[in-house]
Order: structure tokens, then C-alpha cells, then sequence
């Protein structure tokens, strides 16, 4: 039985054969616009709540729940129906709401500095299973609205390219959320960048740089020495051109490693043609990279250069950095018991 978010209205109609016909807009409506668990829909008779709720049971399994920052940051471990595990982190705005979601169970990128790197790919998640993760957090964050997903969890997106974009498309066409309000971020897969730009569906893409010299960054994104900066670059450029999207840059700021005053340099040089707006985070800590991230004085030193450089920068406010929930942070693989 798929999860409730990989079922197609056709195999929904499936389920409720025998039922009078509009039970199958119903039961729709109940999954995607109130975002309900089958047990919830109230407005079924008892007996066939039962029967959905049996049929239908959630593909998200919590493990558990933490909260930081007073409230304001909220992370999920989930587990799967093998017993794989994913994290999401729901993050509260005084302007929107936003969660950052999985798109596989662990990745095969192995970025040096990334937890969910250093742990290994274990498996891609379902279209299900992440638009799941997005309902959990509509449902969470009550009575405030979700307004943004960004496909910036564990795993990368653009390895699962199929299930993600399908993701997407529920997202948006069922869900109310509009393309401009979700953003995949990758570390750089430039076939997938490509087959993005064709997408009819234009989403914010975000691209995780980190270096903007080919030697430095063969070394923090191994994925470099395939699609090295020249590449990446041109892929960059066709998609803005095809999207109108502002295409973001992600710079984890690792001290002494990318944050001198060559690497603004390299950066700006990177970022102006694009037209993109940087995003410094400082590096949060994790178990397999024994680097410490830049100061914060040199964090702001950084931006201002790359401003008077011409480029919009803005410095990410770490959030859940308490609970593991920061960027780069996740990997249940070491924090599962
Ligand atoms: N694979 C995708 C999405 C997941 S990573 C990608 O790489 O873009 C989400 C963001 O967190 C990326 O920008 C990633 O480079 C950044 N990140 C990874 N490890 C980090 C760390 N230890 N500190 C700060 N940011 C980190």
C-alpha cells in the first residue's frame, strides 16, 4: 500500500469503490487542503474512517520531537516504514513559516563538513514521504500557515530527481504553495539543474558553493571533480535565464579553509554575472570534521567585502543549533538510538 502522499486520486478512487462518488473529492480534499489523518476526517461515517485509517496509516513514524530557540524551532526524527530514519526542522518567522525537508535517507554526496554526508546514502525517499514531511508541518504549525519548503534536509535532491519533482508538483498544484515559496537547494548536480530549467514549475534554486576555486572545492564537494566550477557555472546561468528565478549561493563559513579575502575575491567573481545573492552560515559543528567555523567578526568582515563587491549577501541566522538542527546538522544515523 503506498503512503497517503504517493497514492494518485486514481488509486484513491480505487480505495473508496462502492462509496457514493463524492467521498473520492472529499477524502482528496481532507489529505491535501485540511491536511487531516484519515481518523481525523470527521466528516466521513465511522465505519469508513476506520477502514481509510487502516488502508491509509502515515508513512512518517516519530521517533521524536525537540524544540529550540523557545518554540520557535521545532525538529522531527522520523522513521520509515523499514525502519529508515529522516529528520525535518520547522522553523517559525516573524514574517513566514518554513521547513526544511529530507529528500533521501542519508547521501552519497560526502561533503566533508556535512553530518548527513559523513554518515553515507542508505536510500531515496518517496514523493510520499516527503510531501508527508511537509504535512507534518503544516499540521505543527497551526494556527499559522506554512508558507515555505525548502528541499534543503538530509540527502540531495537532485539525485532524487523524479520523486522530488513529483513532490514539488503535489506541493504546489494540491497543496497551495506557490513555486516562488519553495527553494532545492543543491550541492551542485548539473544534468539535474538542466532538467529543472525545463520545468514548467519554476522553483528558487540554491546552489551550495563553498569554494569558487576548482582545487579548494574537488576537495569540500568531492561532486566538483565532475562538474567542476566552469560547469556549474553555465548550468547556473541557463537556468536563471530560463526560470527569471534569483538563484542563491549557500557559503558554509569554515575558518581559515573559505573565508579570506582570496575567497571573496573568488567568490564575487562567481556570484556577479549570476545576479545571485549569497548566503554566508557559519559552519556548525559536526562529529567527522574537526574544523571550527569563522568568527563572527569575520563572518561580517566577509559579507561586507562581498558587498562592496556588488554582491547581495545576507549572513543565515543559525537556528537549532541546541538540538542538532542546524544546517548541515542532520544525520539521524548518529543520533538514532
Ligand atoms: N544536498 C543539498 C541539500 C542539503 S544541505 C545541498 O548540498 O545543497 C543544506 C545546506 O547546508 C547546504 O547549503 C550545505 O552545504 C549546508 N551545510 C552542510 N553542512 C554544513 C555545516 N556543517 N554547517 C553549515 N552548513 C552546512
Amino acid at each position: 500500500m503506498p503512503a497517503p502522499y504517493d497514492l494518485s486520486r486514481a488509486e484513491l478512487e480505487g480505495l473508496l469503490a462502492g462509496e457514493r462518488p463524492f467521498r473520492l473529492r472529499q477524502v482528496w480534499d481532507n489529505l491535501h487542503t485540511r491536511v487531516l489523518r484519515p481518523e481525523e476526517m470527521t466528516d466521513l461515517p465511522a465505519t469508513l474512517r476506520a477502514s481509510l485509517a487502516e488502508a491509509l496509516p502515515g508513512a512518517l513514524c516519530q521517533v521524536s520531537r525537540q524544540s529550540a530557540d523557545d518554540g520557535q524551532t521545532v525538529k522531527w526524527l522520523w522513521a520509515l516504514h523499514d525502519g529508515a530514519q529522516v529528520e525535518s526542522v520547522l522553523m517559525h518567522y516573524p514574517d513566514r513559516v518554513t521547513v526544511c525537508v529530507s529528500t533521501q535517507a542519508g547521501c552519497a554526496m560526502a561533503c566533508q563538513f556535512c553530518a548527513t554526508g559523513q554518515a553515507g546514502f542508505q536510500r531515496h525517499l518517496s514523493a510520499g514521504e516527503i510531501v508527508e514531511q511537509v504535512a507534518e508541518a503544516m499540521r505543527a504549525a497551526r494556527p499559522r500557515r506554512l508558507t515555505n519548503v525548502v528541499f534543503m534536509g538530509m540527502g540531495e535532491p537532485l539525485a532524487n530527481y523524479d520523486r522530488v519533482f513529483s513532490a514539488i508538483e503535489r506541493l504546489h498544484g494540491e497543496m497551495g504553495l506557490s513555486a516562488r515559496h519553495l527553494t532545492l537547494s543543491t550541492v551542485g548536480v548539473v544534468p539535474g539543474i538542466r532538467r529543472l530549467a525545463q520545468e514548467s514549475l519554476p522553483v528558487n534554486l540554491a546552489v551550495s558553493l563553498h569554494a569558487a576555486n576548482d582545487e579548494k572545492r574537488d576537495v569540500l564537494v568531492p561532486l566538483n571533480r565532475r562538474y567542476p566550477l566552469a560547469v556549474l557555472a553555465e548550468a547556473c546561468a541557463a537556468y536563471v535565464e530560463a526560470t527569471h528565478r534569483r538563484l542563491s549561493i549557500e557559503w558554509a563559513m569554515i575558518h581559515d579553509v573559505n573565508d579570506q579575502r582570496a575567497d571573496v575575491a573568488e567568490l564575487a567573481q562567481f556570484a556577479r554575472p549570476l545576479g545571485a545573492h549569497v548566503n554566508l552560515i557559519p559552519l556548525n559543528p559536526t562529529p567527522g570534521y574537526a574544523v571550527r567555523g569563522s568568527t563572527a567578526r569575520r563572518v561580517r568582515e566577509f559579507r561586507d567585502q562581498l558587498e562592496s563587491l556588488g554582491v547581495n549577501t545576507t549572513v543565515r541566522m543559525t537556528r537549532g543549533a541546541a538540538i542538532d538542527a542546524a544546517c548541515g546538522q542532520l544525520a539521524a544515523a548518529f543520533t538514532a538510538t
